[in-house]
């Protein structure tokens, strides 16, 4: 199987140091205190870093200055230079919520280097004000004046104050409210009163392996554990405009098994503003473009393809694309075997947009001989004979999910079938008598049941079907799965060997409708999917059985551990993992959700997997999803536990 590789954004959560300054009364004040339960550790900041100036009377040392804002009465501020400089900054180890990027309100957000700072204390004694200059590297968003290599003015209040007794001599800025000279920083700029001075509304120094907020502001958001790529994805993302949404599929595809190749017509209904849409098209041929009939100009490159929009109407569109192709990939044929079926890489075999957050419905017709059993995602609407004994099935997927779980499968396949309540069960398979299919597949109506109960939500189609194909697949659709045939025979040798039919009916719930919202938190799908598969081994043969599948996950974790390969389950990015990466979302992520039974307890972690898979069902998570429900449900925080199993926190 091979996973996306596009580079998507990442939910932003980490854990920040911040600032704990001595309040007038003396005690301690956390500029954020999200929660309770976080360490304390203390040290003083070496306050070399903070070139605070001190404070003396009356007159402004610069008159350009005093021109600038009301908001301290700057006028008001100076320079004294007897006053002592021992300035203490007492940093505390708490959570801190960061705000959503306040894009709307800036006029500028820019990645620069701070080359010089001052700050000054306002003449009130209560705030401190602070001046810098950035060395500009990247505008993400301009008001036209801001270019790379442009040196701008910047300005902002911040800091506190501590007044001992009488005359001022002990100034606190935080870590968070002064930028560095020299470092990195992610600013969000809005214009002051003057055309070439820009206040900081917020900011975010981008040092190595961390992110730090300057401050925070209303609304918050947590982030955790991010890098500052990740980071600036995400805000480039936030930034990015306009976006594609697609909402519906219509496709029309004509396998040749004997030939290896497919041809079809995809109908896309999306919205965009943009004059330009781009979906993923693998190594397909495109033969032509066409909106309402009337061909557009498009072009393929990096297996995209490009189409030109006319600039009326805007909004929804409905474009039509001929393709045809030999995929080497995303799709597999067996021709002695008369079968075929796809596997994950769906753009390989049909023009879409792979990313698994674009969640959308498709109509699907499907061309093949007549003599063929097909399979695919949704309700099957109707079946028509055609020409040449070929015969189009046609499928209504009604609830949007991910590209990467359409698909079918088709070949000369006897089926059987069963009811669960309303659900219905199918079986398909060639080399297995309808006796032996129906043992192979006897734990599939208990299954349902208890994926059910866990998810607290029931499964989402009318029918599920499992097949036994050609090869070594095992791969979860939407409302099925394709199963290596040899599997039939493992289950029948061993009625325990439920596994792996477990986790890929465990997918219908976890993955293809509560979806990683991007492959950097692909251990939500398969982790769970993973764990799910050992709860349900403890339902059907009791706790031994579970702890054997969970003892598993462990060593195989801990092989990767040793080799000094552990890393945190939310991956920077997906691009090419490795074999120990996929152990870690696989079995890591597994052995991580039992670690946090055990440590959440049977109730509170079954009712927080509940509320995870019921608020977000048909939805798309990250992360902080599943540890925002989760602590809910435990009705404190499980931050510790969080930062040392899923994000490798100290
Ligand atoms: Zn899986």
């Amino acid at each position: 199987m091979r996973y996306k590789t596009l580079a998507l954004a990442l939910p932003l959560v980490f854990g920040l140091t911040a600032l704990v300054v001595p309040g007038p009364g003396g005690q301690e004040q956390s500029t954020n205190h999200k929660s309770s339960s976080s360490k304390t550790h203390r040290k003083v900041i070496d306050t070399n870093h903070f070139p605070i100036v001190a404070f003396s009377a009356v007159e402004p040392a610069d008159s350009e200055r005093r021109a600038r804002g009301e908001k301290h009465n700057k006028s008001n501020w100076n320079v004294d230079p007897d006053a002592p400089s021992d300035s203490t900054v007492v940093v505390d180890s708490v959570d801190v919520s960061l705000p959503a990027f306040p894009v709307d309100q800036t006029a500028a957000v820019v990645i620069g280097t701070i080359t010089d700072a001052r700050a000054y204390l306002s003449n009130d004694k209560t705030g401190v004000y602070s001046v810098f200059s950035v060395l500009i590297q990247e505008v993400l968003k301009t008001p036209g004046s801001l270019a790379v290599g442009r040196l701008v003015e910047a300005e902002r209040e911040g800091g506190r104050v501590k007044f001992p007794s009488g005359r001022v001599h002990l100034y606190m800025v935080s870590e968070q409210d002064m930028p560095r000279v020299g470092g990195r920083y992610l600013l969000f700029l809005t214009n002051t009163n003057s055309e070439s001075v820009f206040e900081i509304l917020t900011g975010y120094e981008l040092r190595e392996a961390s992110v730090y907020a300057l401050d925070d502001l209303p609304k918050p958001r947590s982030y955790e554990n991010t890098t500052p790529t990740n980071f600036l994805n995400e805000l480039r993302m936030t930034l990015a405009e306009p976006t594609l949404d697609v909402l519906h599929y219509s496709a029309t595809l004509e396998p040749d098994i004997a030939a290896k190749s497919v041809k079809g017509t995809v109908r896309i209904r999306f919205s965009t503003e943009s004059q330009e849409a781009e979906f993923n098209c693998g190594d397909l041929t495109i033969d032509s473009v066409r909106l309402a009939g009337a061909a557009l100009k498009f072009s393929v490159a990096d297996h995209r393809l490009l189409v030109s929009l006319p600039a009326e109407p805007r909004g929804v569109r409905e474009i039509e694309i001929d393709f045809h192709g030999s995929p080497r990939r995303g799709i597999r044929f067996f021709p002695d075997r008369q079968q075929v079926y796809t596997i994950f890489s769906t753009s390989q075999w049909m023009v879409c947009v792979d990313d698994p957050a674009d969640k959308a419905t498709l109509t699907f017709k499907l061309i093949l001989p007549a003599t063929l059993t097909p399979i695919a995602n949704g309700r099957l609407v109707s079946q028509r004979e055609l020409p040449d004994q070929k015969r189009v099935s046609e499928w209504e997927q009604r609830t949007p999910i991910p590209t990467y779980v359409f698909g079918f499968a088709a070949g000369p396949f006897h089926v059987v079938k069963e009811k669960r309540r309303n659900v219905e069960l199918q079986y398909l398979a060639t080399n297995y008598t309808p006796q032996q299919v129906r043992r192979i597949f006897r734990d599939t109506p208990d299954m349902l049941d208890f994926f059910e109960d866990r998810a607290g939500v029931k499964y989402a189609d009318r029918t599920y079907t499992q097949v036994l194909a050609a090869g070594g697949v095992e791969q979860e659709m939407s409302s099925f799965t394709a199963l290596k045939e040899s599997y039939g025979k493992q289950l029948l040798d061993n009625e325990q060997d439920l596994w792996l039919a477990a986790h890929e009916f465990a997918h219908q719930w976890w993955g293809n409708m509560v979806t990683c919202r991007d492959w950097n938190h692909f251990w939500l799908n398969e982790g769970t999917a993973t764990f799910m598969a050992a709860a349900y081994l403890e339902h059907r043969f009791g706790r031994a059985a579970y702890l054997r599948e969970i003892e598993t996950y462990r060593a195989n974790y801990e092989k990767v551990r040793a080799a000094g390969k552990d890393k945190s389950l939310v991956f920077p990015d997906w691009l090419s993992p490795t074999r120990e990466d996929r152990t870690l979302v696989y079995d890591k992520g597994a052995y991580v959700l039992h670690l946090l039974r055990e440590e959440m307890g049977e109730r509170a972690f079954w009712n927080g997997l509940r509320l995870f898979t019921r608020r977000h069902f048909g939805k798309s998570v990250v992360t902080s999803d599943f540890v925002s429900a989760m602590e809910e449900a435990n009705g404190k925080s499980l931050k510790e536990f969080f930062s040392k199993w899923v994000y490798l926190q100290p």
